[in-house]
């Protein structure tokens, strides 16, 4: 299989990187094939503006969506979301791997979803959830926390992890039509010892490799739903 790891820390001796090291490392070794994008390393620009295009619909007001769909159209697209258009075609499976930082994905790797998931190329016209542009492929967030499994229960005060990360799983990959898989979780990553680090490190590898065995986490179908009002159909 591709996977495709988008990277965000900024850090390369950092336990965020020698997970995808690990990755890098394992996957190959298995047949399968790895792109990273270290987003720090490529110094991404993260500011989604009139700079992710090469062409213009209406020069006088920007409207993104506008933009993406008149690019979409006509080859427009900037050669750095390009590049990652690219690599998002060719993956079987894409992974975020990040540190959690405020509750959600760090602004760099938020940037890259707002500016490469483009509408037109991506989502649009009907193409969402199960009829999503990736439908039948897989998507995996593997983060690190600074927080302990309990403090990310549902009786933990930060909260259950599963519901802080549903805006990503499910606003943003789920959206775009990937099978996600549940998130892989290096707790505490920078506060348990050696021996855990390296379990983590074992473990992740061998998340990817069962990937595609792995359970999806359930959602809706679009069959589920009245189209006009968007909300589940009554079973009664
Ligand atoms: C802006 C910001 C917001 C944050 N918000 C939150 C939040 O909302 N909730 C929360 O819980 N946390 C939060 N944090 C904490 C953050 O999530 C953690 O610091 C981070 O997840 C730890 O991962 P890391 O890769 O940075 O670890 P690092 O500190 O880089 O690494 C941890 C340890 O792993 C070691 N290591 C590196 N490579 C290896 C290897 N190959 N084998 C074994 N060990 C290795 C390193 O040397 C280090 O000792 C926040 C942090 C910031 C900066």
């Amino acid at each position: 299989m591709k996977y495709f790891i988008v990277q965000a820390h900024h850090e390369a001796k950092s336990f965020n990187a020698a997970l995808t090291r690990a990755a890098q490392t394992a996957l190959p070794e298995h047949g399968h094939e790895v792109q990273v994008s270290d987003l720090y390393a490529m110094n991404f620009n993260p500011v989604s503006d009139r700079r992710n295009f090469t062409t213009v619909a209406d020069g006088d007001y920007l409207k993104q969506q506008v933009e993406e769909r008149h690019a979409a159209k006509h080859d427009g697209f900037a050669p750095d979301i390009q590049a990652e258009l690219d690599k998002l075609d060719w993956c079987d499976v894409l992974v975020f791997q990040f540190p959690i930082w405020w509750f959600g994905l760090p602004a760099i790797l938020k940037g890259w979803v707002d500016r490469v998931f483009a509408m037109g190329r991506i989502y649009g016209g009907g193409r969402w959830f199960d009829d999503g542009y990736f439908a039948g492929r897989r998507a995996m967030i593997s983060l690190t926390t600074g927080g302990g499994r309990g403090a990310f229960s549902k009786d933990g005060i930060s909260g259950d992890i599963h519901a802080i990360l549903e805006p990503v799983n499910h606003g943003i990959l789920r959206f775009n039509g990937f099978d996600v898989v549940p998130p892989f979780i290096a707790w505490a990553a920078a506060h348990v010892d050696d021996e855990r680090r390296e379990g983590y490190l074992r473990d992740y590898v061998e998340r990817l490799l069962t990937i595609g065995e792995t359970e999806p986490i359930p959602y809706p179908s679009l069959d589920d739903f009245d189209p006009k009002t968007l909300r589940l159909k009554k079973t009664d």
